[in-house]
Protein backbone atom coordinates (compact mmCIF):
# COMPACT_ATOMS: atom_id res chain seq x y z
CA UNK A 1 0.00 0.00 0.00
CA UNK A 2 0.96 3.95 -0.61
CA UNK A 3 0.64 6.11 2.50
CA UNK A 4 0.61 9.81 2.45
CA UNK A 5 1.67 11.45 5.92
CA UNK A 6 0.66 15.70 5.13
CA UNK A 7 2.61 17.11 8.00
CA UNK A 8 1.29 20.76 8.96
CA UNK A 9 1.82 21.83 12.92
CA UNK A 10 3.77 18.70 13.76
CA UNK A 11 7.22 18.82 12.45
CA UNK A 12 9.02 16.24 14.02
CA UNK A 13 9.77 12.76 13.85
CA UNK A 14 8.75 11.76 17.37
CA UNK A 15 5.73 11.11 18.82
CA UNK A 16 4.04 11.81 16.07
CA UNK A 17 1.06 10.18 15.87
CA UNK A 18 -0.21 10.38 11.84
CA UNK A 19 3.40 9.19 11.32
CA UNK A 20 3.74 6.67 13.53
CA UNK A 21 0.01 4.97 11.83
CA UNK A 22 1.63 5.74 8.84
CA UNK A 23 4.90 3.48 9.43
CA UNK A 24 3.15 0.87 11.05
CA UNK A 25 2.34 -1.04 7.68
CA UNK A 26 6.55 -2.51 7.80
CA UNK A 27 5.80 -3.16 4.15
CA UNK A 28 4.25 0.28 3.16
CA UNK A 29 5.64 2.47 1.02
CA UNK A 30 5.54 6.20 2.66
CA UNK A 31 5.78 9.73 1.32
CA UNK A 32 5.89 12.64 3.25
CA UNK A 33 4.03 16.12 1.54
CA UNK A 34 4.58 19.90 3.45
CA UNK A 35 2.59 22.66 1.53
CA UNK A 36 3.66 26.39 2.55
CA UNK A 37 0.67 28.35 1.97
CA UNK A 38 2.75 31.61 1.74
CA UNK A 39 -0.74 33.86 1.09
CA UNK A 40 -2.64 32.12 3.95
CA UNK A 41 0.33 32.36 6.40
CA UNK A 42 0.45 35.72 5.47
CA UNK A 43 -3.60 36.31 6.26
CA UNK A 44 -2.83 34.83 9.45
CA UNK A 45 -0.99 37.26 10.27
CA UNK A 46 2.52 34.51 10.79
CA UNK A 47 5.56 36.45 11.89
CA UNK A 48 8.54 36.25 9.47
CA UNK A 49 10.64 34.47 12.23
CA UNK A 50 7.91 31.49 12.84
CA UNK A 51 8.33 31.15 8.99
CA UNK A 52 11.67 31.39 9.69
CA UNK A 53 12.03 29.01 12.00
CA UNK A 54 9.70 26.52 10.39
CA UNK A 55 11.73 26.37 7.40
CA UNK A 56 14.82 25.84 9.35
CA UNK A 57 12.98 22.55 11.37
CA UNK A 58 11.45 21.78 7.88
CA UNK A 59 15.55 21.09 6.79
CA UNK A 60 15.67 19.20 10.13
CA UNK A 61 12.58 16.75 9.36
CA UNK A 62 13.67 15.93 5.69
CA UNK A 63 17.10 14.70 6.77
CA UNK A 64 15.51 13.07 9.28
CA UNK A 65 12.60 11.63 7.53
CA UNK A 66 15.62 10.64 4.99
CA UNK A 67 17.64 8.58 7.35
CA UNK A 68 14.33 6.31 7.75
CA UNK A 69 13.35 6.24 3.86
CA UNK A 70 10.82 8.52 3.92
CA UNK A 71 11.13 11.41 1.12
CA UNK A 72 9.95 14.61 1.97
CA UNK A 73 7.92 16.59 -1.37
CA UNK A 74 7.51 20.57 0.07
CA UNK A 75 5.26 22.21 -1.90
CA UNK A 76 4.97 26.37 -2.22
CA UNK A 77 1.37 27.40 -3.17
CA UNK A 78 -1.01 30.45 -1.76
CA UNK A 79 -3.74 29.58 0.02
CA UNK A 80 -5.29 26.83 2.07
CA UNK A 81 -7.56 25.50 -0.72
CA UNK A 82 -4.46 25.43 -2.95
CA UNK A 83 -2.94 22.91 -0.32
CA UNK A 84 -5.53 20.64 -0.22
CA UNK A 85 -5.91 20.22 -4.30
CA UNK A 86 -2.06 19.64 -4.03
CA UNK A 87 -3.00 16.96 -1.78
CA UNK A 88 -5.32 15.08 -4.17
CA UNK A 89 -3.56 15.94 -7.07
CA UNK A 90 -0.46 14.16 -5.26
CA UNK A 91 -2.98 11.51 -4.36
CA UNK A 92 -3.83 10.42 -7.79
CA UNK A 93 -0.47 11.28 -9.31
CA UNK A 94 1.36 8.50 -6.66
CA UNK A 95 -1.82 6.87 -6.72
CA UNK A 96 -2.07 7.18 -2.59
CA UNK A 97 -3.73 4.73 -0.80
CA UNK A 98 -4.28 5.87 2.88
CA UNK A 99 -3.64 9.60 3.65
CA UNK A 100 -2.46 10.24 7.69
CA UNK A 101 -2.12 13.63 9.26
CA UNK A 102 -2.89 15.36 12.70
CA UNK A 103 -6.13 17.49 13.21
CA UNK A 104 -5.86 21.20 13.02
CA UNK A 105 -8.78 22.72 15.57
CA UNK A 106 -8.89 26.30 13.69
CA UNK A 107 -11.44 27.63 11.57
CA UNK A 108 -10.07 27.76 8.45
CA UNK A 109 -7.88 24.77 9.38
CA UNK A 110 -11.02 22.62 9.68
CA UNK A 111 -12.46 23.62 6.82
CA UNK A 112 -9.71 22.91 4.80
CA UNK A 113 -10.08 19.76 6.08
CA UNK A 114 -13.54 19.44 5.77
CA UNK A 115 -13.09 20.08 1.93
CA UNK A 116 -10.14 17.69 1.61
CA UNK A 117 -12.25 14.76 3.16
CA UNK A 118 -15.27 15.62 0.24
CA UNK A 119 -13.02 15.60 -2.49
CA UNK A 120 -10.21 13.13 -2.30
CA UNK A 121 -10.34 10.34 -4.98
CA UNK A 122 -13.15 7.84 -3.56
CA UNK A 123 -10.09 4.91 -3.60
CA UNK A 124 -8.28 7.12 -0.99
CA UNK A 125 -9.03 6.43 2.51
CA UNK A 126 -8.21 9.66 5.37
CA UNK A 127 -6.47 8.92 8.79
CA UNK A 128 -6.69 11.65 11.27
CA UNK A 129 -5.44 11.67 14.62
CA UNK A 130 -5.66 13.94 17.25
CA UNK A 131 -2.63 14.73 18.13
CA UNK A 132 -1.70 18.70 19.27
CA UNK A 133 -3.58 18.47 22.52
CA UNK A 134 -3.60 16.49 25.74
CA UNK A 135 -7.17 15.43 25.23
CA UNK A 136 -9.29 16.36 22.24
CA UNK A 137 -11.66 19.34 22.00
CA UNK A 138 -14.81 18.32 23.46
CA UNK A 139 -13.17 15.26 25.89
CA UNK A 140 -13.69 17.91 28.96
CA UNK A 141 -17.05 19.10 28.25
CA UNK A 142 -19.46 20.15 31.13
CA UNK A 143 -22.41 17.61 32.49
CA UNK A 144 -24.59 19.21 29.68
CA UNK A 145 -21.76 18.06 27.23
CA UNK A 146 -20.65 22.00 26.54
CA UNK A 147 -17.65 23.48 26.87
CA UNK A 148 -16.68 25.12 30.23
CA UNK A 149 -16.61 29.28 29.81
CA UNK A 150 -14.32 28.82 33.05
CA UNK A 151 -11.12 27.56 34.03
CA UNK A 152 -10.96 26.03 37.06
CA UNK A 153 -13.78 23.74 36.67
CA UNK A 154 -12.91 22.57 33.01
CA UNK A 155 -8.70 22.08 34.58
CA UNK A 156 -10.72 19.82 37.38
CA UNK A 157 -12.79 17.58 34.53
CA UNK A 158 -9.60 17.49 32.21
CA UNK A 159 -7.24 16.33 34.73
CA UNK A 160 -9.76 14.07 35.62
CA UNK A 161 -10.05 12.64 32.79
CA UNK A 162 -5.64 12.98 32.03
CA UNK A 163 -5.18 10.36 34.95
CA UNK A 164 -6.72 7.72 33.10
CA UNK A 165 -6.10 9.00 29.54
CA UNK A 166 -3.43 7.33 27.70
CA UNK A 167 -0.50 9.73 27.17
CA UNK A 168 2.29 7.95 26.63
CA UNK A 169 4.86 9.19 23.93
CA UNK A 170 5.44 6.91 21.12
CA UNK A 171 9.27 6.34 19.07
CA UNK A 172 10.25 7.51 16.23
CA UNK A 173 9.31 5.16 13.46
CA UNK A 174 12.50 2.94 12.64
CA UNK A 175 13.99 3.14 9.15
CA UNK A 176 11.44 1.74 6.41
CA UNK A 177 12.26 -2.01 4.74
CA UNK A 178 11.79 -0.39 1.67
CA UNK A 179 13.19 2.91 0.57
CA UNK A 180 11.03 5.16 -1.02
CA UNK A 181 11.89 7.45 -4.09
CA UNK A 182 10.11 9.95 -5.90
CA UNK A 183 11.05 12.66 -8.36
CA UNK A 184 10.79 16.29 -7.34
CA UNK A 185 11.51 15.59 -3.72
CA UNK A 186 14.61 17.89 -2.55
CA UNK A 187 15.55 20.32 0.85
CA UNK A 188 12.22 22.05 1.54
CA UNK A 189 12.19 25.45 0.11
CA UNK A 190 9.82 28.22 0.63
CA UNK A 191 10.83 31.79 0.33
CA UNK A 192 11.65 33.29 3.66
CA UNK A 193 13.55 36.41 5.68
CA UNK A 194 16.66 35.59 7.03
CA UNK A 195 15.64 36.57 10.16
CA UNK A 196 17.64 35.37 13.28
CA UNK A 197 15.62 33.87 15.76
CA UNK A 198 18.06 33.80 18.63
CA UNK A 199 20.60 31.41 19.87
CA UNK A 200 18.64 29.83 22.37
CA UNK A 201 16.60 28.33 20.07
CA UNK A 202 18.51 26.03 18.39
CA UNK A 203 16.51 24.03 15.63
CA UNK A 204 15.77 20.17 15.62
CA UNK A 205 13.28 18.00 17.84
CA UNK A 206 16.38 16.97 19.68
CA UNK A 207 17.57 20.08 21.24
CA UNK A 208 13.67 20.97 21.99
CA UNK A 209 13.65 17.83 24.04
CA UNK A 210 16.97 18.55 25.64
CA UNK A 211 15.54 22.21 26.46
CA UNK A 212 12.40 20.40 28.06
CA UNK A 213 14.13 17.94 29.80
CA UNK A 214 16.67 20.32 31.58
CA UNK A 215 14.05 22.11 32.00
CA UNK A 216 12.18 19.42 34.31
CA UNK A 217 15.43 18.52 35.91
CA UNK A 218 17.03 21.60 36.71
CA UNK A 219 13.64 24.29 36.79
CA UNK A 220 10.56 23.00 37.32
CA UNK A 221 10.74 22.45 41.27
CA UNK A 222 11.29 25.99 41.30
CA UNK A 223 8.45 27.04 38.95
CA UNK A 224 5.82 27.97 40.84
CA UNK A 225 8.38 30.66 42.94
CA UNK A 226 9.88 32.17 39.59
CA UNK A 227 7.53 32.02 36.88
CA UNK A 228 6.17 35.31 37.50
CA UNK A 229 9.50 37.20 37.39
CA UNK A 230 11.06 37.92 34.31
CA UNK A 231 14.09 38.99 35.78
CA UNK A 232 14.68 35.56 36.63
CA UNK A 233 14.97 32.81 33.97
CA UNK A 234 12.27 30.61 35.43
CA UNK A 235 10.22 29.58 32.40
CA UNK A 236 10.50 26.36 29.77
CA UNK A 237 11.03 28.32 26.61
CA UNK A 238 9.20 25.77 25.20
CA UNK A 239 6.48 27.87 22.91
CA UNK A 240 8.40 28.12 20.43
CA UNK A 241 8.80 24.38 19.38
CA UNK A 242 4.86 23.40 20.72
CA UNK A 243 3.16 26.03 18.52
CA UNK A 244 5.25 24.63 15.17
CA UNK A 245 4.86 20.89 16.77
CA UNK A 246 8.25 20.27 16.87
CA UNK A 247 7.57 19.41 20.50
CA UNK A 248 4.35 17.58 21.59
CA UNK A 249 2.36 18.24 24.57
CA UNK A 250 2.54 14.29 25.91
CA UNK A 251 6.42 14.52 26.30
CA UNK A 252 6.01 18.18 27.99
CA UNK A 253 3.51 15.99 30.20
CA UNK A 254 6.09 12.65 29.89
CA UNK A 255 9.32 14.97 30.88
CA UNK A 256 7.04 16.59 33.79
CA UNK A 257 6.06 13.57 35.12
CA UNK A 258 9.64 11.93 35.00
CA UNK A 259 10.25 14.50 37.67
CA UNK A 260 6.85 14.95 39.63
CA UNK A 261 5.08 11.48 39.28
CA UNK A 262 1.97 13.18 41.44
CA UNK A 263 2.04 16.69 39.46
CA UNK A 264 -1.52 15.62 37.82
CA UNK A 265 -2.92 15.02 41.30
CA UNK A 266 -0.67 17.81 43.42
CA UNK A 267 -2.64 21.02 43.86
CA UNK A 268 0.66 23.13 44.80
CA UNK A 269 4.17 23.28 44.02
CA UNK A 270 6.56 24.02 40.75
CA UNK A 271 5.03 20.60 38.67
CA UNK A 272 1.68 21.53 39.26
CA UNK A 273 1.83 24.90 38.63
CA UNK A 274 3.61 23.88 35.06
CA UNK A 275 0.64 21.74 34.30
CA UNK A 276 -1.27 24.26 35.42
CA UNK A 277 -0.06 26.35 31.95
CA UNK A 278 -0.19 23.39 29.40
CA UNK A 279 -3.52 23.22 30.79
CA UNK A 280 -4.62 26.79 29.98
CA UNK A 281 -2.62 25.83 26.94
CA UNK A 282 -5.78 23.14 26.06
CA UNK A 283 -7.94 25.57 27.36
CA UNK A 284 -8.01 27.95 24.82
CA UNK A 285 -7.54 25.38 22.11
CA UNK A 286 -10.89 23.64 23.52
CA UNK A 287 -12.48 27.33 22.79
CA UNK A 288 -11.63 28.31 19.68
CA UNK A 289 -13.22 24.63 18.72
CA UNK A 290 -16.37 25.34 20.57
CA UNK A 291 -16.37 29.05 19.70
CA UNK A 292 -14.86 28.82 16.33
CA UNK A 293 -15.87 32.45 15.92
CA UNK A 294 -13.21 33.41 18.17
CA UNK A 295 -10.73 32.79 14.98
CA UNK A 296 -12.54 35.42 13.20
CA UNK A 297 -11.45 38.52 15.90
CA UNK A 298 -14.69 38.19 17.18
CA UNK A 299 -14.70 38.93 21.17
CA UNK A 300 -16.53 36.28 23.38
CA UNK A 301 -18.32 39.13 25.56
CA UNK A 302 -20.45 40.53 22.26
CA UNK A 303 -21.19 43.94 24.32
CA UNK A 304 -17.36 44.79 24.40
CA UNK A 305 -17.46 45.38 20.70
CA UNK A 306 -19.55 48.42 21.30
CA UNK A 307 -16.43 50.27 22.74
CA UNK A 308 -15.53 53.50 21.12
CA UNK A 309 -11.57 52.27 20.88
CA UNK A 310 -8.81 55.61 20.67
CA UNK A 311 -8.06 55.22 16.94
CA UNK A 312 -4.70 57.13 17.43
CA UNK A 313 -2.14 55.75 15.81
CA UNK A 314 0.89 57.92 18.09
CA UNK A 315 -0.26 56.16 20.89
CA UNK A 316 -0.29 52.42 19.43
CA UNK A 317 3.43 53.32 17.61
CA UNK A 318 4.21 54.80 21.18
CA UNK A 319 3.57 50.75 22.39
CA UNK A 320 5.19 49.06 19.41
CA UNK A 321 8.32 51.09 19.60
CA UNK A 322 9.12 50.78 23.37
CA UNK A 323 8.19 54.44 24.12
CA UNK A 324 5.51 54.56 26.35
CA UNK A 325 7.63 55.99 29.42
CA UNK A 326 6.54 52.92 31.17
CA UNK A 327 9.95 51.30 31.72
CA UNK A 328 8.34 47.48 32.18
CA UNK A 329 6.23 47.98 29.10
CA UNK A 330 8.81 49.97 27.20
CA UNK A 331 11.52 46.64 28.04
CA UNK A 332 9.06 44.06 26.96
CA UNK A 333 8.09 45.31 23.64
CA UNK A 334 11.78 46.01 22.62
CA UNK A 335 12.13 42.48 23.87
CA UNK A 336 9.41 41.21 21.71
CA UNK A 337 10.51 43.64 18.38
CA UNK A 338 14.55 42.35 19.00
CA UNK A 339 13.90 38.49 19.80
CA UNK A 340 9.92 37.40 19.01
CA UNK A 341 9.90 35.88 22.89
CA UNK A 342 7.95 37.97 25.94
CA UNK A 343 7.80 36.81 29.03
CA UNK A 344 4.23 35.99 29.96
CA UNK A 345 4.00 38.20 32.94
CA UNK A 346 5.09 40.98 30.53
CA UNK A 347 2.45 39.78 27.78
CA UNK A 348 0.11 40.44 30.45
CA UNK A 349 1.52 43.61 31.71
CA UNK A 350 2.10 45.61 27.94
CA UNK A 351 -1.56 43.86 26.45
CA UNK A 352 -3.30 45.45 30.06
CA UNK A 353 -1.31 49.04 28.98
CA UNK A 354 -2.37 48.58 25.11
CA UNK A 355 -5.98 48.29 26.10
CA UNK A 356 -6.48 49.60 29.38
CA UNK A 357 -4.43 52.62 29.36
CA UNK A 358 -4.33 53.53 25.90
CA UNK A 359 -8.03 52.37 25.35
CA UNK A 360 -6.25 50.67 21.98
CA UNK A 361 -8.36 48.02 20.09
CA UNK A 362 -7.18 44.60 21.87
CA UNK A 363 -7.01 42.98 18.33
CA UNK A 364 -4.00 45.85 16.65
CA UNK A 365 -2.00 44.58 19.62
CA UNK A 366 -3.47 40.33 19.22
CA UNK A 367 -2.04 41.08 15.24
CA UNK A 368 1.22 42.99 16.20
CA UNK A 369 1.82 39.97 18.13
CA UNK A 370 0.82 37.60 15.59
CA UNK A 371 3.62 40.06 13.66
CA UNK A 372 6.26 39.61 16.19
CA UNK A 373 5.90 36.24 17.70
CA UNK A 374 8.29 33.37 17.51
CA UNK A 375 5.81 31.33 19.62
CA UNK A 376 2.62 32.68 17.59
CA UNK A 377 -0.13 30.38 18.28
CA UNK A 378 -3.78 31.75 17.51
CA UNK A 379 -5.46 30.01 20.30
CA UNK A 380 -3.19 31.24 23.44
CA UNK A 381 -2.91 34.55 21.19
CA UNK A 382 -6.38 34.91 21.01
CA UNK A 383 -6.75 34.13 24.49
CA UNK A 384 -4.00 35.65 26.27
CA UNK A 385 -5.58 39.35 24.61
CA UNK A 386 -8.83 38.77 25.34
CA UNK A 387 -8.08 37.78 28.85
CA UNK A 388 -6.05 40.83 29.25
CA UNK A 389 -8.55 42.92 27.49
CA UNK A 390 -11.61 41.70 29.45
CA UNK A 391 -13.60 40.84 26.43
CA UNK A 392 -13.09 36.93 26.75
CA UNK A 393 -14.28 33.64 28.78
CA UNK A 394 -13.10 33.90 32.07
CA UNK A 395 -11.23 36.58 31.42
CA UNK A 396 -9.94 39.55 33.92
CA UNK A 397 -12.93 41.47 34.97
CA UNK A 398 -13.32 44.77 33.38
CA UNK A 399 -12.69 47.32 36.36
CA UNK A 400 -9.42 45.76 37.01
CA UNK A 401 -6.15 47.65 35.39
CA UNK A 402 -2.98 46.83 36.39
CA UNK A 403 -0.45 49.50 37.39
CA UNK A 404 2.82 49.58 34.85
CA UNK A 405 4.61 51.03 37.82
CA UNK A 406 3.68 49.07 40.63
CA UNK A 407 3.67 45.74 37.98
CA UNK A 408 7.30 46.52 37.29
CA UNK A 409 7.99 47.17 41.43
CA UNK A 410 6.60 44.25 42.21
CA UNK A 411 7.63 41.59 39.31
CA UNK A 412 11.16 43.15 38.40
CA UNK A 413 12.09 44.29 41.52
CA UNK A 414 15.88 45.72 41.30
CA UNK A 415 15.12 46.33 37.94
CA UNK A 416 17.79 43.84 35.92
CA UNK A 417 15.09 42.99 33.23
CA UNK A 418 14.71 46.57 32.45
CA UNK A 419 17.99 47.32 32.30
CA UNK A 420 18.75 44.98 30.07
CA UNK A 421 16.66 46.61 27.36
CA UNK A 422 16.58 49.99 28.23
CA UNK A 423 20.05 50.83 28.44
CA UNK A 424 19.65 54.43 28.64
CA UNK A 425 18.20 53.95 32.21
CA UNK A 426 21.41 51.99 33.22
CA UNK A 427 22.20 54.62 35.52
CA UNK A 428 18.82 55.21 37.26
CA UNK A 429 18.90 53.65 41.11
CA UNK A 430 17.15 50.31 41.90
CA UNK A 431 14.50 51.70 43.93
CA UNK A 432 13.50 54.42 41.07
CA UNK A 433 14.04 52.19 37.93
CA UNK A 434 10.33 52.23 37.32
CA UNK A 435 9.55 56.18 37.78
CA UNK A 436 12.51 57.30 36.41
CA UNK A 437 10.90 60.49 35.09
CA UNK A 438 10.63 61.61 38.69
CA UNK A 439 14.28 60.51 39.78
CA UNK A 440 15.19 62.70 37.02
CA UNK A 441 13.34 65.47 37.91
CA UNK A 442 14.84 65.28 41.62
CA UNK A 443 18.11 65.22 40.70
CA UNK A 444 18.28 67.30 37.67
CA UNK A 445 20.06 64.43 35.34
CA UNK A 446 18.47 64.72 31.58
CA UNK A 447 17.58 61.28 30.62
CA UNK A 448 17.12 59.87 26.92
CA UNK A 449 14.08 58.73 27.56
CA UNK A 450 10.41 59.94 27.23
CA UNK A 451 7.82 61.22 29.75
CA UNK A 452 4.60 58.35 30.19
CA UNK A 453 2.47 58.75 27.07
CA UNK A 454 -0.49 58.71 29.68
CA UNK A 455 -1.12 59.69 32.93
CA UNK A 456 -2.22 56.08 34.38
CA UNK A 457 -4.52 56.95 36.91
CA UNK A 458 -6.15 59.63 34.24
CA UNK A 459 -6.25 56.71 31.69
CA UNK A 460 -7.78 54.32 34.15
CA UNK A 461 -10.86 56.31 34.91
CA UNK A 462 -11.37 57.08 30.96
CA UNK A 463 -11.28 53.22 30.31
CA UNK A 464 -13.71 52.63 33.07
CA UNK A 465 -16.16 54.99 31.74
CA UNK A 466 -15.58 53.75 27.75
CA UNK A 467 -16.21 49.75 29.68
CA UNK A 468 -19.17 51.53 32.08
CA UNK A 469 -20.86 53.23 28.98
CA UNK A 470 -21.86 50.00 26.73
CA UNK A 471 -21.93 47.83 29.51
CA UNK A 472 -25.04 49.22 30.73
CA UNK A 473 -26.74 49.28 27.43
CA UNK A 474 -26.18 45.76 27.85
P1 LIG B 1 6.11 28.18 30.37
O1 LIG B 1 5.76 29.10 31.48
O2 LIG B 1 7.26 27.30 30.55
O3 LIG B 1 4.78 27.32 30.06
C1 LIG B 1 4.84 26.07 29.36
C2 LIG B 1 3.92 26.08 28.18
O4 LIG B 1 2.57 26.21 28.60
C3 LIG B 1 4.15 27.22 27.21
O5 LIG B 1 5.20 26.93 26.33
C4 LIG B 1 2.80 27.32 26.52
O6 LIG B 1 2.66 26.36 25.50
C5 LIG B 1 1.83 26.96 27.65
N1 LIG B 1 1.35 28.18 28.29
C6 LIG B 1 1.92 28.85 29.31
N2 LIG B 1 1.15 29.89 29.68
C7 LIG B 1 0.09 29.89 28.86
C8 LIG B 1 -1.05 30.71 28.73
N3 LIG B 1 -1.27 31.77 29.54
N4 LIG B 1 -1.93 30.43 27.75
C9 LIG B 1 -1.76 29.38 26.93
N5 LIG B 1 -0.70 28.56 27.01
C10 LIG B 1 0.21 28.81 27.96
N6 LIG B 1 1.59 31.52 24.14
C11 LIG B 1 1.91 30.98 22.96
O7 LIG B 1 2.39 29.83 22.92
N7 LIG B 1 1.70 31.65 21.78
C12 LIG B 1 1.17 32.91 21.76
O8 LIG B 1 0.97 33.47 20.68
C13 LIG B 1 0.86 33.52 23.01
N8 LIG B 1 0.38 34.79 23.05
C14 LIG B 1 0.05 35.34 24.27
C15 LIG B 1 -0.48 36.65 24.31
C16 LIG B 1 -0.83 37.22 25.53
C17 LIG B 1 -1.41 38.63 25.54
C18 LIG B 1 -0.65 36.51 26.72
C19 LIG B 1 -1.02 37.13 28.03
C20 LIG B 1 -0.13 35.22 26.69
C21 LIG B 1 0.23 34.62 25.48
N9 LIG B 1 0.79 33.32 25.43
C22 LIG B 1 1.08 32.77 24.21
C23 LIG B 1 0.93 32.51 26.64
C24 LIG B 1 2.29 32.58 27.36
O9 LIG B 1 2.67 33.91 27.56
C25 LIG B 1 3.39 31.84 26.62
O10 LIG B 1 2.96 30.54 26.29
C26 LIG B 1 4.65 31.69 27.50
O11 LIG B 1 5.12 32.95 27.89
C27 LIG B 1 5.71 30.94 26.74
O12 LIG B 1 6.90 30.81 27.46
P2 LIG B 1 7.39 29.41 28.04
O13 LIG B 1 7.40 28.39 26.98
O14 LIG B 1 8.66 29.67 28.76
O15 LIG B 1 6.21 29.09 29.06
Amino acid sequence: RKHLVWFRQDLRLTDNKALAAACEDKDATVYALFTAPLSQWEEHGVSERQVAFMHRHLEKLSEGLERIGIPLVCHVCGNFDDAARFVIDFCRREQIDDVFFNNQYELNEQRRDRWLEDNLPQETSLNRYDDCLLLPPGAANNRQGEMYRVFTPFKRTFLEKLGSADTGSLPQPERRLHVTRIKGSSSPFFPYEKVSFGAEYTPGEEAAIALLENFCREKVHDYDKTRDRPDLDGTSRVSAYLAIGVLSPRQCLNALLAEVPDAIWQSKGGGAVWLNELVWREFYYHLIAAFPRLCRYEPFLEWTDRIVWNANEADFRAWVEGRTGYPIVDAAMRELKETGWMHNRLRMIVASFLVKDLLVDWRKGERYFMSQLIDGNLPANNGGWQWSASTGVDAMPWFRIFNPVTQGQKFDPAGHYVRRWLPELKDVPEGDIHTPQLWAKKNHVVLDYPDPVVDHRQAREKTLNAFNAVRQKA
